[in-house]
Protein backbone atom coordinates (compact mmCIF):
# COMPACT_ATOMS: atom_id res chain seq x y z
CA UNK A 1 0.00 0.00 0.00
CA UNK A 2 1.27 2.90 -0.89
CA UNK A 3 0.20 6.23 -0.13
CA UNK A 4 1.48 9.94 0.26
CA UNK A 5 0.28 13.08 2.24
CA UNK A 6 -1.47 15.62 -0.36
CA UNK A 7 -2.21 19.24 0.36
CA UNK A 8 -5.27 18.05 -0.99
CA UNK A 9 -6.53 15.83 1.13
CA UNK A 10 -6.47 18.64 3.52
CA UNK A 11 -9.19 19.12 6.48
CA UNK A 12 -10.54 22.76 5.57
CA UNK A 13 -8.66 25.39 7.70
CA UNK A 14 -12.42 26.85 7.95
CA UNK A 15 -14.39 23.99 9.54
CA UNK A 16 -14.83 26.33 12.09
CA UNK A 17 -15.71 29.67 11.55
CA UNK A 18 -16.37 32.83 13.75
CA UNK A 19 -19.10 34.15 15.34
CA UNK A 20 -17.26 37.84 15.21
CA UNK A 21 -17.34 38.33 18.93
CA UNK A 22 -14.79 38.21 21.50
CA UNK A 23 -13.61 38.97 24.92
CA UNK A 24 -11.19 41.86 25.54
CA UNK A 25 -9.92 41.51 28.83
CA UNK A 26 -8.53 38.18 30.28
CA UNK A 27 -9.34 35.81 31.89
CA UNK A 28 -12.91 35.39 31.52
CA UNK A 29 -14.57 34.54 34.36
CA UNK A 30 -17.81 32.27 35.10
CA UNK A 31 -20.60 32.35 38.05
CA UNK A 32 -22.34 29.08 38.96
CA UNK A 33 -25.83 30.67 39.36
CA UNK A 34 -28.03 29.11 42.34
CA UNK A 35 -30.15 27.38 39.70
CA UNK A 36 -27.35 25.35 38.47
CA UNK A 37 -28.08 21.92 39.50
CA UNK A 38 -26.10 19.29 41.63
CA UNK A 39 -25.73 17.27 38.36
CA UNK A 40 -24.45 19.59 36.60
CA UNK A 41 -22.31 21.49 38.34
CA UNK A 42 -19.07 19.07 38.28
CA UNK A 43 -19.37 18.78 34.41
CA UNK A 44 -19.30 22.78 34.39
CA UNK A 45 -16.47 22.77 36.40
CA UNK A 46 -14.52 19.91 34.05
CA UNK A 47 -15.75 21.90 30.85
CA UNK A 48 -13.65 24.97 31.88
CA UNK A 49 -10.68 23.08 33.18
CA UNK A 50 -10.79 21.52 29.45
CA UNK A 51 -10.92 24.87 27.74
CA UNK A 52 -8.04 25.74 30.23
CA UNK A 53 -6.24 23.13 28.96
CA UNK A 54 -6.11 24.41 25.21
CA UNK A 55 -2.69 26.39 24.74
CA UNK A 56 -4.42 29.44 23.87
CA UNK A 57 -4.36 33.08 25.01
CA UNK A 58 -7.39 32.71 26.42
CA UNK A 59 -8.17 31.59 29.98
CA UNK A 60 -11.56 31.04 32.25
CA UNK A 61 -11.70 31.08 35.77
CA UNK A 62 -14.83 30.76 38.23
CA UNK A 63 -15.87 33.54 40.60
CA UNK A 64 -17.96 32.83 43.55
CA UNK A 65 -19.81 35.67 44.26
CA UNK A 66 -22.53 37.12 41.46
CA UNK A 67 -21.75 40.84 40.27
CA UNK A 68 -22.56 42.68 36.83
CA UNK A 69 -19.07 42.29 35.99
CA UNK A 70 -19.31 37.98 35.62
CA UNK A 71 -18.45 37.48 32.25
CA UNK A 72 -20.29 34.24 31.92
CA UNK A 73 -23.44 33.03 34.52
CA UNK A 74 -24.67 29.15 33.95
CA UNK A 75 -27.64 27.87 35.22
CA UNK A 76 -29.57 24.68 34.52
CA UNK A 77 -33.56 24.33 33.86
CA UNK A 78 -35.80 21.27 33.90
CA UNK A 79 -38.21 22.20 31.05
CA UNK A 80 -39.64 19.69 28.58
CA UNK A 81 -40.79 22.45 26.21
CA UNK A 82 -37.58 23.53 25.40
CA UNK A 83 -36.06 21.26 22.47
CA UNK A 84 -32.24 22.06 23.39
CA UNK A 85 -30.00 20.68 26.03
CA UNK A 86 -27.87 23.69 25.70
CA UNK A 87 -27.96 27.48 25.23
CA UNK A 88 -26.14 30.38 24.93
CA UNK A 89 -27.34 33.81 24.71
CA UNK A 90 -25.47 36.78 24.61
CA UNK A 91 -25.38 40.41 22.65
CA UNK A 92 -21.91 41.68 20.55
CA UNK A 93 -21.17 45.26 21.39
CA UNK A 94 -18.32 47.22 19.02
CA UNK A 95 -15.81 46.55 21.96
CA UNK A 96 -16.93 42.89 22.00
CA UNK A 97 -19.35 40.55 24.50
CA UNK A 98 -21.77 42.35 26.75
CA UNK A 99 -21.52 40.82 29.89
CA UNK A 100 -23.48 38.51 31.26
CA UNK A 101 -23.22 35.72 28.68
CA UNK A 102 -25.66 32.92 29.86
CA UNK A 103 -25.42 29.63 29.58
CA UNK A 104 -28.15 27.42 30.29
CA UNK A 105 -28.10 23.88 30.75
CA UNK A 106 -31.67 22.57 30.24
CA UNK A 107 -31.37 18.79 32.65
CA UNK A 108 -34.76 17.24 31.04
CA UNK A 109 -33.34 16.99 27.68
CA UNK A 110 -29.64 15.76 28.51
CA UNK A 111 -31.85 12.94 30.68
CA UNK A 112 -33.85 12.26 27.27
CA UNK A 113 -30.58 12.14 25.20
CA UNK A 114 -29.19 9.81 27.52
CA UNK A 115 -32.61 7.33 27.92
CA UNK A 116 -33.28 7.70 23.92
CA UNK A 117 -29.46 6.53 23.44
CA UNK A 118 -30.12 3.53 26.09
CA UNK A 119 -27.85 4.48 28.21
CA UNK A 120 -27.63 3.82 32.06
CA UNK A 121 -24.88 6.26 32.65
CA UNK A 122 -22.70 8.76 30.94
CA UNK A 123 -25.21 11.96 32.24
CA UNK A 124 -22.18 14.12 33.48
CA UNK A 125 -19.69 13.27 30.28
CA UNK A 126 -22.91 14.31 28.25
CA UNK A 127 -23.21 17.20 30.61
CA UNK A 128 -19.77 18.16 29.85
CA UNK A 129 -19.75 17.92 26.72
CA UNK A 130 -23.00 20.83 26.24
CA UNK A 131 -21.23 22.84 28.65
CA UNK A 132 -18.23 22.70 26.68
CA UNK A 133 -20.07 23.63 23.57
CA UNK A 134 -21.44 26.33 24.96
CA UNK A 135 -18.52 27.95 26.13
CA UNK A 136 -17.03 27.51 23.19
CA UNK A 137 -19.84 29.94 22.30
CA UNK A 138 -19.20 31.98 25.20
CA UNK A 139 -15.56 32.78 23.83
CA UNK A 140 -17.13 33.41 20.29
CA UNK A 141 -16.86 30.06 18.42
CA UNK A 142 -19.35 29.22 15.64
CA UNK A 143 -20.51 25.62 15.46
CA UNK A 144 -17.99 23.27 13.45
CA UNK A 145 -18.30 21.39 10.23
CA UNK A 146 -16.36 18.66 11.51
CA UNK A 147 -18.66 16.23 13.30
CA UNK A 148 -15.12 15.17 15.63
CA UNK A 149 -15.27 18.15 17.44
CA UNK A 150 -16.62 19.99 20.02
CA UNK A 151 -18.32 22.46 18.45
CA UNK A 152 -20.36 20.00 16.42
CA UNK A 153 -23.61 21.42 16.93
CA UNK A 154 -25.12 18.32 17.77
CA UNK A 155 -24.58 15.96 20.65
CA UNK A 156 -24.10 12.97 18.16
CA UNK A 157 -20.32 14.65 19.44
CA UNK A 158 -20.74 12.65 22.34
CA UNK A 159 -23.00 10.28 21.03
CA UNK A 160 -21.06 8.66 18.48
CA UNK A 161 -17.66 10.00 19.21
CA UNK A 162 -17.45 10.92 22.66
CA UNK A 163 -16.12 14.00 22.38
CA UNK A 164 -16.74 15.88 25.54
CA UNK A 165 -13.05 18.09 25.64
CA UNK A 166 -11.75 20.78 23.17
CA UNK A 167 -10.10 18.46 20.22
CA UNK A 168 -7.79 19.74 17.54
CA UNK A 169 -10.64 22.13 15.90
CA UNK A 170 -11.20 23.27 18.38
CA UNK A 171 -8.54 24.16 19.85
CA UNK A 172 -7.60 26.02 16.35
CA UNK A 173 -10.83 27.68 16.49
CA UNK A 174 -9.97 29.33 20.07
CA UNK A 175 -6.57 30.48 18.59
CA UNK A 176 -7.92 31.60 15.77
CA UNK A 177 -9.37 33.96 17.95
CA UNK A 178 -7.36 34.15 21.08
CA UNK A 179 -3.85 33.39 19.74
CA UNK A 180 -1.75 30.88 20.52
CA UNK A 181 -0.18 30.40 24.04
CA UNK A 182 2.84 28.52 25.45
CA UNK A 183 1.91 25.69 26.97
CA UNK A 184 -0.96 26.55 30.01
CA UNK A 185 0.10 23.66 31.88
CA UNK A 186 -2.50 20.62 32.27
CA UNK A 187 -3.65 20.12 35.97
CA UNK A 188 -3.11 16.49 36.76
CA UNK A 189 -6.16 16.30 38.66
CA UNK A 190 -8.38 16.71 35.28
CA UNK A 191 -10.46 14.18 34.87
CA UNK A 192 -9.03 11.50 37.43
CA UNK A 193 -9.77 8.31 36.58
CA UNK A 194 -13.01 6.54 37.88
CA UNK A 195 -14.75 10.19 37.79
CA UNK A 196 -16.40 12.07 35.05
CA UNK A 197 -15.76 11.91 31.89
CA UNK A 198 -14.27 8.46 32.05
CA UNK A 199 -16.56 7.04 34.77
CA UNK A 200 -19.24 4.89 32.74
CA UNK A 201 -17.50 4.55 29.25
CA UNK A 202 -14.48 3.67 27.20
CA UNK A 203 -12.06 6.50 27.75
CA UNK A 204 -9.12 7.10 29.36
CA UNK A 205 -7.58 9.42 31.50
CA UNK A 206 -4.59 12.13 30.43
CA UNK A 207 -1.67 10.74 30.50
CA UNK A 208 1.85 12.56 31.33
CA UNK A 209 5.46 11.85 30.03
CA UNK A 210 8.01 13.17 32.16
CA UNK A 211 12.01 12.97 30.79
CA UNK A 212 13.88 12.01 33.34
CA UNK A 213 17.55 13.35 33.21
CA UNK A 214 19.96 11.95 32.33
CA UNK A 215 18.18 9.56 30.34
CA UNK A 216 18.15 6.37 28.38
CA UNK A 217 17.53 5.93 25.37
CA UNK A 218 13.95 6.57 24.72
CA UNK A 219 11.42 7.42 27.55
CA UNK A 220 8.21 6.21 27.29
CA UNK A 221 4.73 5.78 28.94
CA UNK A 222 2.57 3.21 27.99
CA UNK A 223 -0.18 1.14 29.14
CA UNK A 224 -1.09 -2.27 28.11
CA UNK A 225 -4.94 -2.08 26.48
CA UNK A 226 -6.66 -2.92 23.78
CA UNK A 227 -7.74 -0.53 21.54
CA UNK A 228 -11.71 -0.34 21.83
CA UNK A 229 -14.15 -2.44 19.53
CA UNK A 230 -15.52 0.54 18.64
CA UNK A 231 -15.58 3.65 15.95
CA UNK A 232 -12.93 5.66 16.85
CA UNK A 233 -10.13 6.10 19.30
CA UNK A 234 -8.19 9.31 19.54
CA UNK A 235 -4.87 10.30 21.05
CA UNK A 236 -3.59 13.94 20.89
CA UNK A 237 -0.28 15.61 22.53
CA UNK A 238 0.64 18.63 22.58
CA UNK A 239 4.64 19.29 23.00
CA UNK A 240 6.98 21.91 23.66
CA UNK A 241 10.24 21.14 22.79
CA UNK A 242 13.55 22.87 23.00
CA UNK A 243 15.10 20.03 20.57
CA UNK A 244 12.29 17.30 19.25
CA UNK A 245 13.77 13.96 18.21
CA UNK A 246 11.20 11.57 17.80
CA UNK A 247 7.85 12.09 19.95
CA UNK A 248 5.87 9.10 18.77
CA UNK A 249 2.49 8.25 20.08
CA UNK A 250 -0.07 5.55 19.24
CA UNK A 251 -0.51 1.78 19.17
CA UNK A 252 1.60 -0.88 19.45
CA UNK A 253 1.32 -4.82 18.67
CA UNK A 254 2.54 -7.20 21.22
CA UNK A 255 5.25 -5.09 22.53
CA UNK A 256 5.59 -1.47 23.91
CA UNK A 257 9.40 -1.06 21.97
CA UNK A 258 8.84 2.31 20.24
CA UNK A 259 12.36 1.40 18.75
CA UNK A 260 10.67 -1.63 16.96
CA UNK A 261 8.58 0.16 14.39
CA UNK A 262 7.51 -3.56 13.05
CA UNK A 263 5.57 -3.84 16.25
CA UNK A 264 4.04 -0.79 15.30
CA UNK A 265 0.04 -0.74 14.15
CA UNK A 266 -0.59 2.88 13.94
CA UNK A 267 1.70 5.84 15.64
CA UNK A 268 2.15 8.82 14.69
CA UNK A 269 5.61 10.51 14.97
CA UNK A 270 6.81 14.21 15.12
CA UNK A 271 10.78 14.13 14.46
CA UNK A 272 13.18 16.41 13.81
CA UNK A 273 12.39 15.88 9.71
CA UNK A 274 8.70 16.22 9.55
CA UNK A 275 5.56 14.08 11.03
CA UNK A 276 5.42 10.73 10.13
CA UNK A 277 2.47 8.02 10.10
CA UNK A 278 3.38 4.48 10.49
CA UNK A 279 1.00 1.72 10.17
CA UNK A 280 2.14 -2.04 10.25
CA UNK A 281 -0.26 -4.56 9.33
CA UNK A 282 -0.01 -8.09 10.63
CA UNK A 283 1.25 -9.44 7.69
CA UNK A 284 4.35 -6.98 8.30
CA UNK A 285 3.78 -4.31 5.98
CA UNK A 286 5.33 -0.87 6.83
CA UNK A 287 3.33 2.25 5.86
CA UNK A 288 5.61 5.28 5.95
CA UNK A 289 4.40 8.44 5.57
CA UNK A 290 6.63 11.44 5.71
CA UNK A 291 5.51 15.22 5.21
CA UNK A 292 8.79 16.64 4.34
CA UNK A 293 11.85 16.60 4.57
CA UNK A 294 14.63 19.08 4.36
CA UNK A 295 13.42 22.41 3.41
CA UNK A 296 10.39 22.27 5.94
CA UNK A 297 11.71 21.02 9.21
CA UNK A 298 9.61 20.88 12.37
CA UNK A 299 11.03 24.08 14.46
CA UNK A 300 12.30 23.94 17.89
CA UNK A 301 11.38 26.61 19.32
CA UNK A 302 7.31 26.17 18.21
CA UNK A 303 4.73 24.27 19.38
CA UNK A 304 3.06 21.29 18.61
CA UNK A 305 -0.69 19.72 18.78
CA UNK A 306 -0.99 15.96 17.01
CA UNK A 307 -4.04 14.11 16.63
CA UNK A 308 -4.28 10.71 16.11
CA UNK A 309 -7.53 9.08 14.41
CA UNK A 310 -8.25 5.40 14.22
CA UNK A 311 -11.84 4.15 13.15
CA UNK A 312 -12.38 0.49 13.66
CA UNK A 313 -12.14 -1.67 12.44
CA UNK A 314 -11.30 -1.85 8.55
CA UNK A 315 -9.63 1.61 8.22
CA UNK A 316 -6.83 3.90 9.56
CA UNK A 317 -6.63 7.58 9.58
CA UNK A 318 -4.42 9.91 10.68
CA UNK A 319 -4.49 13.81 10.86
CA UNK A 320 -1.43 16.36 12.28
CA UNK A 321 -1.23 19.38 12.84
CA UNK A 322 1.64 21.58 13.68
CA UNK A 323 0.82 25.05 15.73
CA UNK A 324 3.98 26.45 15.28
CA UNK A 325 2.79 29.48 17.85
CA UNK A 326 5.59 31.73 19.63
CA UNK A 327 5.51 31.03 23.33
CA UNK A 328 3.68 33.81 25.30
CA UNK A 329 2.59 35.67 22.16
CA UNK A 330 -0.90 35.84 20.44
CA UNK A 331 0.94 35.39 16.63
CA UNK A 332 1.54 31.69 16.04
CA UNK A 333 0.44 30.54 12.74
CA UNK A 334 -0.45 27.05 12.17
CA UNK A 335 1.20 24.19 9.95
CA UNK A 336 -0.78 21.27 8.49
CA UNK A 337 1.48 18.30 8.75
CA UNK A 338 -0.75 15.59 7.09
CA UNK A 339 -2.92 13.39 6.86
CA UNK A 340 -3.88 9.68 5.98
CA UNK A 341 -6.60 7.42 5.17
CA UNK A 342 -5.95 3.71 4.34
CA UNK A 343 -9.10 3.42 2.40
CA UNK A 344 -11.37 0.09 3.91
CA UNK A 345 -10.41 -3.70 4.07
CA UNK A 346 -7.00 -3.50 4.93
CA UNK A 347 -6.57 -3.28 8.16
CA UNK A 348 -5.69 -6.46 9.94
CA UNK A 349 -4.08 -5.08 12.99
CA UNK A 350 -7.01 -3.66 15.30
CA UNK A 351 -7.35 -6.69 17.30
CA UNK A 352 -3.30 -7.30 17.99
CA UNK A 353 -2.75 -3.79 19.44
CA UNK A 354 -2.49 -3.78 22.57
CA UNK A 355 -0.13 -1.07 23.85
CA UNK A 356 -0.74 2.52 23.50
CA UNK A 357 2.14 4.60 24.54
CA UNK A 358 3.95 7.62 24.19
CA UNK A 359 7.13 8.27 24.04
CA UNK A 360 10.55 10.15 23.15
CA UNK A 361 13.99 9.39 22.02
CA UNK A 362 16.19 10.92 24.50
CA UNK A 363 19.70 9.17 23.89
CA UNK A 364 23.20 11.16 22.64
CA UNK A 365 23.81 9.26 19.60
CA UNK A 366 20.71 10.77 17.62
CA UNK A 367 19.66 14.20 17.88
CA UNK A 368 18.77 14.05 21.40
CA UNK A 369 15.45 15.46 23.04
CA UNK A 370 16.18 17.82 26.15
CA UNK A 371 13.53 19.00 26.48
CA UNK A 372 10.18 17.75 28.36
CA UNK A 373 7.16 16.24 27.40
CA UNK A 374 5.40 17.35 30.50
CA UNK A 375 1.73 17.77 29.11
CA UNK A 376 0.33 14.74 27.29
CA UNK A 377 -2.90 13.74 27.27
CA UNK A 378 -5.21 11.13 25.13
CA UNK A 379 -8.40 9.51 25.26
CA UNK A 380 -10.07 6.54 23.23
CA UNK A 381 -13.13 7.36 22.80
CA UNK A 382 -16.19 5.50 21.11
CA UNK A 383 -19.49 3.13 21.91
CA UNK A 384 -19.13 -0.49 21.35
CA UNK A 385 -22.05 -0.38 18.98
CA UNK A 386 -23.92 2.40 16.60
CA UNK A 387 -26.42 4.09 19.26
CA UNK A 388 -29.34 5.19 17.99
CA UNK A 389 -28.45 8.88 16.93
CA UNK A 390 -30.73 11.69 18.46
CA UNK A 391 -30.72 12.88 15.05
CA UNK A 392 -31.34 15.59 13.70
CA UNK A 393 -30.37 19.51 15.14
CA UNK A 394 -32.80 21.73 17.00
CA UNK A 395 -36.04 22.14 15.49
CA UNK A 396 -36.93 20.90 12.34
CA UNK A 397 -38.66 18.51 10.32
CA UNK A 398 -35.40 15.96 9.11
CA UNK A 399 -35.91 14.62 5.42
CA UNK A 400 -33.41 12.39 3.28
CA UNK A 401 -31.38 13.79 0.64
CA UNK A 402 -33.23 13.33 -2.25
CA UNK A 403 -36.72 14.45 -0.91
CA UNK A 404 -38.84 16.31 -2.97
CA UNK A 405 -39.50 19.47 -1.65
CA UNK A 406 -42.68 21.54 -3.25
CA UNK A 407 -42.18 24.81 -4.35
CA UNK A 408 -44.13 27.51 -6.19
CA UNK A 409 -41.54 26.50 -9.08
CA UNK A 410 -42.33 22.69 -8.62
CA UNK A 411 -40.49 19.93 -6.70
CA UNK A 412 -36.85 20.52 -5.59
CA UNK A 413 -34.81 18.27 -4.31
CA UNK A 414 -34.47 19.36 -0.89
CA UNK A 415 -30.52 19.42 -1.17
CA UNK A 416 -30.91 21.79 -3.68
CA UNK A 417 -32.83 24.88 -1.71
CA UNK A 418 -31.08 27.50 -0.25
CA UNK A 419 -31.94 30.06 2.53
CA UNK A 420 -34.21 32.54 1.23
CA UNK A 421 -36.35 29.97 -0.80
CA UNK A 422 -39.84 29.93 -0.86
CA UNK A 423 -41.65 26.56 -0.03
CA UNK A 424 -45.53 25.51 -0.57
CA UNK A 425 -46.66 24.76 3.20
CA UNK A 426 -49.81 23.64 4.11
CA UNK A 427 -52.09 23.20 7.25
CA UNK A 428 -52.87 19.85 6.99
CA UNK A 429 -56.20 20.38 8.92
CA UNK A 430 -57.41 23.58 7.35
CA UNK A 431 -56.46 22.50 3.78
CA UNK A 432 -55.18 26.00 3.90
CA UNK A 433 -51.79 26.08 1.73
CA UNK A 434 -49.21 29.11 2.04
CA UNK A 435 -46.25 30.37 0.80
CA UNK A 436 -43.18 30.07 3.42
CA UNK A 437 -39.45 31.23 3.30
CA UNK A 438 -36.49 29.02 4.14
CA UNK A 439 -34.90 30.61 7.40
CA UNK A 440 -31.99 28.40 7.67
CA UNK A 441 -31.00 24.61 6.39
CA UNK A 442 -29.54 22.27 8.93
CA UNK A 443 -27.84 19.56 7.37
CA UNK A 444 -27.17 16.48 9.78
CA UNK A 445 -25.76 12.82 9.23
CA UNK A 446 -26.70 10.37 11.41
CA UNK A 447 -26.25 6.42 11.34
CA UNK A 448 -30.09 5.43 11.04
CA UNK A 449 -33.30 5.82 8.88
CA UNK A 450 -37.38 5.44 8.99
CA UNK A 451 -38.94 4.74 5.66
CA UNK A 452 -42.89 5.14 5.50
CA UNK A 453 -44.47 3.35 2.79
CA UNK A 454 -48.42 4.57 2.42
CA UNK A 455 -51.01 3.47 -0.23
CA UNK A 456 -51.05 6.15 -2.54
CA UNK A 457 -47.91 7.83 -2.35
CA UNK A 458 -43.85 7.67 -2.38
CA UNK A 459 -41.46 6.18 0.39
CA UNK A 460 -40.90 8.97 2.95
CA UNK A 461 -37.33 8.87 4.40
CA UNK A 462 -36.38 10.85 7.80
CA UNK A 463 -34.26 10.20 10.61
CA UNK A 464 -34.80 7.81 13.69
CA UNK A 465 -35.60 10.82 16.16
CA UNK A 466 -38.15 10.81 19.11
CA UNK A 467 -38.30 14.84 18.74
CA UNK A 468 -39.27 14.78 15.08
CA UNK A 469 -43.27 14.94 14.99
CA UNK A 470 -45.70 15.33 12.05
CA UNK A 471 -49.32 16.17 11.55
CA UNK A 472 -50.66 12.38 11.48
CA UNK A 473 -53.56 9.90 12.42
CA UNK A 474 -51.96 8.01 14.91
CA UNK A 475 -54.46 5.02 16.42
CA UNK A 476 -57.82 7.00 14.83
CA UNK A 477 -56.16 10.53 17.04
CA UNK A 478 -54.79 13.41 14.55
CA UNK A 479 -52.86 15.39 16.19
CA UNK A 480 -48.98 16.18 16.15
CA UNK A 481 -47.22 12.71 16.76
CA UNK A 482 -43.55 11.42 16.99
CA UNK A 483 -42.60 9.77 14.01
CA UNK A 484 -41.47 6.54 16.02
CA UNK A 485 -44.72 6.32 17.35
CA UNK A 486 -46.07 5.83 14.03
CA UNK A 487 -47.34 2.23 12.83
CA UNK A 488 -48.87 1.07 10.07
CA UNK A 489 -52.37 1.64 9.74
CA UNK A 490 -51.95 5.28 10.84
CA UNK A 491 -52.22 7.94 8.41
CA UNK A 492 -50.04 10.98 7.07
CA UNK A 493 -51.11 13.45 5.10
CA UNK A 494 -51.16 13.60 1.07
CA UNK A 495 -51.23 17.15 -0.52
CA UNK A 496 -53.69 16.92 -3.43
CA UNK A 497 -54.91 13.57 -1.57
CA UNK A 498 -55.57 13.90 1.70
CA UNK A 499 -55.15 11.44 4.83
CA UNK A 500 -52.99 8.24 3.47
CA UNK A 501 -52.97 5.00 5.22
CA UNK A 502 -49.17 3.98 6.40
CA UNK A 503 -48.78 1.19 4.50
CA UNK A 504 -45.73 0.15 6.12
CA UNK A 505 -42.75 1.66 8.15
CA UNK A 506 -39.07 -0.09 7.70
CA UNK A 507 -36.14 1.32 10.53
CA UNK A 508 -32.52 1.32 9.14
CA UNK A 509 -29.78 1.36 11.34
CA UNK A 510 -25.96 1.57 10.49
CA UNK A 511 -24.79 3.47 7.24
CA UNK A 512 -24.42 7.43 7.04
CA UNK A 513 -27.47 9.24 5.65
CA UNK A 514 -27.80 12.71 5.38
CA UNK A 515 -31.18 14.54 6.27
CA UNK A 516 -31.78 18.46 5.67
CA UNK A 517 -34.36 20.53 8.63
CA UNK A 518 -35.78 23.32 7.02
CA UNK A 519 -36.67 26.27 8.96
CA UNK A 520 -39.67 27.98 7.63
CA UNK A 521 -41.05 31.13 8.01
CA UNK A 522 -44.21 31.15 8.78
CA UNK A 523 -44.23 27.77 10.65
CA UNK A 524 -46.68 25.28 8.47
CA UNK A 525 -45.70 22.27 7.01
CA UNK A 526 -43.93 21.56 3.99
CA UNK A 527 -44.65 19.27 1.42
CA UNK A 528 -41.99 16.39 1.29
CA UNK A 529 -42.45 13.57 -1.37
CA UNK A 530 -46.04 14.65 -1.41
CA UNK A 531 -46.38 14.26 2.25
CA UNK A 532 -47.24 17.35 4.61
CA UNK A 533 -43.93 17.40 6.92
CA UNK A 534 -44.23 19.63 9.96
CA UNK A 535 -40.93 21.62 10.43
CA UNK A 536 -41.16 21.15 14.11
CA UNK A 537 -39.59 19.29 16.77
CA UNK A 538 -39.84 18.97 20.58
ZN1 LIG B 1 -24.10 25.16 19.55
Amino acid sequence: MASTFLASDVTPVNGWKLENCKWGTLPVTYYEDSSLSTADTPSVGLAALAWNDVPSLLTITQVSSQSNNNDIVVSSINDASKSWDGQTVYSCSPSGFVTPVSITLNDYQLNLEINVNQLAAGYQDLAMSVAGHEMGHAFGLDHSQVQQSLMWYSSTRWFNYRIFVPVVDDVRALAGVYGWAQDTSFSAEVYPPNSAPCSSLPCYPPYYLTIPSPSPTFTETFVQSALPSSHLALMFAYVTPITLHRFHMGWEKYSNDPTDTLNRYATLELDDDGAKFVSVTNGGATTTIQTFVGSNQISASSSYFLELLVECCSELKATAFAFMGSPFTSNGGEVYLGNFDSGSGIIDGWTSANYFDTSVWTGSSDPASNYQVNEFWNFQSGPKQPPPSPGGGGGGGSVAQGTEILTPNGNIAVQNLNVGDTVISIDPFTQQSYHSTIRRINIVTVDNMLIFHTATGLPLRVDINPRLRFNAIHNGLAGLWSTVLLVPGDSLYQSGYGWTTITRVDRIYGGLHTYYDLHLDPLHDYIANGYADCPCKT
